[in-house]
């Protein structure tokens, strides 16, 4: 097993951050907000200065237009702009459907939508959840009713991060009543403003608003716009979900790290470092970034691979979540009084970040399948325990 980047993807990482040394972020206008991940706000601007230099399809297939870089140099652009707070909110969203959509998407899909994300225009919304169907997915009600060359979606989905700013839903529907039970599911991918499509914001503890529901009262979508065959829309979600939770969390370690520095920083300047607990709490928060890297980067090299990642993405995301709370508790402690003070505040210590990580992170080990649903996944896919208890 090796860790270390090769020369090339070295020399890609001195690209990045030149990058980001020539281009301060406060030059890329916001458009939704940091939903605390990491990945920070969201910035068309930005991601289209991504798609200028090719970076969003450089590890593409050159037939797809890509310059086909191995998947290691996603991992280096993570890191560089995890490390430097860059807003690039959609950019994990981003690749992973295209990703689905190079696998077994139309043509319609790889000619319309793929050179939109190639150039950082085209962002997506994940349409799976529902007020009755969270954990348990299949429950789901939303339907997508074929009519001629289109089907026609009814339904309600709700937490739908970035709804209202991306450019297209990925829209989880059922298709099929008689169909066995995991079989009767398909996936379109939805422009936003298409007729009966309606997106309303939830606003957020933080009194931000990162998630929506939306409302589809019959919306038409073409044929060409469902993502892989008919009713085999769950096994590209399972598929897609082991991604999802490698991509939407490998840059965690690198912005929890980012964070620390800047708690250490202010401990520092305002003398708490003299606080022997204080010292050693951030020393063993340290250790625990360093780990959560490591296990991110086996994950990473297993994907490379193509080998299974569920049990090692699981392990990771549970840990990377919680690790995450538990800095952000950390600085909460740390910034005392201050902590609760929001960004923006003149009053608020390291820019009121710490508050908004704390809030944030408390719903992090529940999006994208709970702490404890992944622990079930932990036991029965990793140690080999029964996933009921046994009857005696
Ligand atoms: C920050 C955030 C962002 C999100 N973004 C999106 C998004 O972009 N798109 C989207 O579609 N959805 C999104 N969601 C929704 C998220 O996927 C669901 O909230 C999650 O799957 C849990 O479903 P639920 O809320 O219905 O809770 P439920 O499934 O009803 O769970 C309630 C409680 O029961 C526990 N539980 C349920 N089943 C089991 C089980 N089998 N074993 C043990 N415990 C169990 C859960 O762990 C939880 O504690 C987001 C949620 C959050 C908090």
């Amino acid at each position: 097993m090796e860790f270390g980047f090769s020369a090339a993807e070295q020399a890609f990482a001195d690209e990045v951050r030149a990058f980001l040394r020539d281009n301060p972020l406060d030059r890329f206008p916001l458009d939704g907000m940091d939903a605390g991940y990491g990945s920070g706000a969201h910035s068309r601007a930005f991601m289209k200065a991504l798609g200028e230099r090719g970076w969003i399809s450089m590890c593409w297939p050159e037939s797809f237009g890509g310059r086909a870089e191995p998947m290691f140099f996603k991992l280096v652009l993570f890191e560089e702009l995890a490390l430097a707070g860059a807003p690039f909110g959609p950019l994990a969203g981003s690749w992973q459907t295209a990703d689905a959509i190079i696998d077994y998407g139309t043509e319609r899909l790889r000619r319309e939508v793929l050179p939109a994300i190639a150039r950082g225009e085209a962002t997506f919304w994940q349409g799976y959840s529902e007020p009755d169907a969270g954990s348990d997915l299949l429950a789901l009600k939303t339907e997508a009713r074929r009519d001629d060359d289109h089907y026609v979606i009814r339904g309600h989905k709700i937490w739908s991060s970035h709804a209202g700013i991306a450019t297209h839903g990925l829209v989880f529907t059922r298709t099929s009543r008689e169909a066995r039970r995991s079989r009767g599911f398909s996936m379109f991918v939805v422009p936003n403003g298409t007729p009966g499509m309606d997106i309303r914001p939830i606003r957020s503890l933080t009194g931000g608003v990162y998630h929506y529901e939306v409302f589809l009262d019959d919306v038409r979508v073409p044929v060409e716009l469902m993502l892989g065959p008919e009713g085999e829309g769950f096994q590209a979600l399972l598929n897609g979900l082991d991604s999802d939770r490698f991509w939407g969390r490998f840059y965690k370690a690198p912005a929890l790290e980012r964070v620390l520095r800047r708690l250490v920083d202010h401990a520092n300047a305002t003398g708490a470092s003299a606080d022997a607990g204080l010292r050693r709490r951030l020393a063993a928060m340290a250790a625990e970034l360093a780990a959560l890297r490591v296990l991110f980067y086996r994950a990473a090299c297993l994907l490379r691979d193509g080998a299974p990642i569920t049990y090692e993405t699981a392990v990771a995301k549970i840990y990377a979540d919680e690790t995450g709370q538990k800095l952000a508790r950390l600085g909460m402690d740390l910034l005392g009084p201050w902590a609760p003070l929001r960004p923006g505040s003149h009053e608020a210590r390291v820019d009121g970040e710490i508050s908004h990580a704390y809030l944030t992170s408390l719903g992090h080990t529940i999006a994208g399948g709970t702490a404890e649903v992944l622990r079930t996944t932990v036991a029965v896919r990793g140690l080999g325990l029964p996933a009921e208890p046994r009857k005696a």
